[in-house]
């Protein structure tokens, strides 16, 4: 897959065959041969056939780009990795931290395969080292938001998400991450789901009081919170305390599926780190009553993803790629899979993992409209038809960077 970096000061007039944004609105026209005008990385304007534009520039070097035949797609946006684990072993990625070269190695090809199947932006669940934040100051792209690490009650769930934060402590802790440059705060709510027993969750950390005065805190910053909640307790309970993203949400229930439409507050299902267990022998994919709870789970994530967007609620699309069996990007299109397998729709999908996902990110690229800023995919079909085709991208542009990052 190339990565190509617009240059500021240069104009570029890019041939496509449709240009598509993601909520089934077209850019240009239904059908293909449209031109995309790209200046000062950003969108300038977006022609179909025969119509003429000019750059207010016209002075400037033009590049001309031919796309023709691929179409035009907003980036695929993953809102839950953990770019500290590679999942594939999960021992030998918390011993790879302690060797930096071997975890530069990691971390690279980590990003190229989450680049390869489209993804251009990432946003990081945490990890005790904060090694998410290290290589966003290092790459370009995948363009990458990290929480630096995740708050905890100490002595409970997630001891490599981050080292436990005594609520006494919060207000400095907060400091501390802003300082360091966290792009939200991610709180672990409720330990992990069994995959031994049916509904079984790992219990509640925190109380009400105790959830809000974090929610406020990170607000008070200018922070978003990204709640880990995998029971419906500790999601109600999230919903209640205005975290901004819900992740995981096993065995929510109806009322928590109204309570994050009414509030407006996006529902990240990661259900790929359920599925892909069925796949690992030590966790059950050998063992037939594990294997049943492991699907009955999965079955169940599913339904509610189904009602989800009847009821109004906004999904974006996280993998917690990095957990075992999730491979960075790859995990992105077996979870978009699991997406149509609830049911949903090609254009609900791609919106899902697009535009919501870049709100999710507080990032202006969900659309291919002018002003927009220049990032996008180039893939071969209509993606409105056939996903499948996501999976095998040729193209992906983003604005250039004057930083010098490594590319
Ligand atoms: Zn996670």
């Amino acid at each position: 897959m190339n990565v190509m970096y617009f240059e500021k000061d240069k104009n570029y007039k890019i041939h496509a065959g449709r240009i598509i944004n993601c909520d089934g609105f077209f850019a240009a026209g239904r059908a293909p041969g449209s031109t995309l005008y790209v200046a000062e990385n950003r969108i300038a304007a977006i022609t179909h056939r025969n119509e003429v534009y000019r750059f207010s520039r016209p002075d400037r070097t033009a590049v001309e780009v031919d796309l023709a035949g691929l179409t035009i797609v907003p980036p695929l946006i993953d809102c839950h990795v953990h770019l500290a684990l590679d999942g594939i072993d999960f021992t030998a990625a918390l011993k790879r931290w302690d060797n930096q070269a071997e975890l530069d190695r990691s971390i690279q090809e980590q990003l190229r395969d989450t680049l390869d199947c489209g993804i251009l932006a990432v946003r990081d669940g945490g990890d005790r080292r904060g090694i998410a934040r290290q290589a966003k100051s290092r790459y370009n792209a995948p363009l990458i938001k990290s929480p630096v690490h995740a708050l905890r009650k100490p002595k409970t769930y997630g001891a490599f998400l981050g080292q436990g934060t005594k609520q006494q402590e919060l207000e400095n802790v907060l400091d501390h991450l802003a300082t360091l440059g966290a792009d939200h705060v991610k709180v672990i709510v409720s330990g992990v789901v069994s995959f031994k027993e049916y509904g079984q969750v790992g219990p509640v950390q925190y109380t009400y009081e105790e959830l809000a005065q974090i929610v406020h805190g990170a607000h008070h910053r200018g922070l978003k919170v990204m709640a880990h909640a995998s029971s419906d307790e500790a999601v109600s309970l999230s919903i209640a305390a205005g975290v901004d993203t819900v992740e995981h949400g096993y065995f929510l229930s109806d009322d928590s599926l109204a309570g994050l439409a009414e509030k407006r507050i996006p529902w990240l299902p990661t259900v790929i780190p359920v599925a892909a267990q069925l796949r690992n022998p030590t966790t059950g994919g050998s063992d037939r009553h594990n294997r049943y709870v492991i699907e009955k789970t999965v079955e169940r994530q599913l339904a509610m993803i189904n009602k989800a967007p009847g009821l109004g609620v906004v999904l974006g699309v996280g993998t917690d790629a990095g957990a075992g069996g999730v491979r960075h990007g790859y995990g992105f299109h077996q979870e978009l899979e699991l997406y149509k397998n609830a049911g949903l729709s090609n254009s609900q999908i791609l919106q899902s993992a697009t535009l919501n996902g870049a709100n999710i990110l507080n990032l202006d690229w969900g659309r291919i409209e002018p002003g927009y800023p220049a990032a996008f995919i180039a893939v071969a079909g209509n993606p409105l038809d056939n996903l499948a085709p996501l999976k095998h991208l040729k193209y992906a542009f983003l604005p250039g960077d004057s930083t010098s990052k490594q590319q």
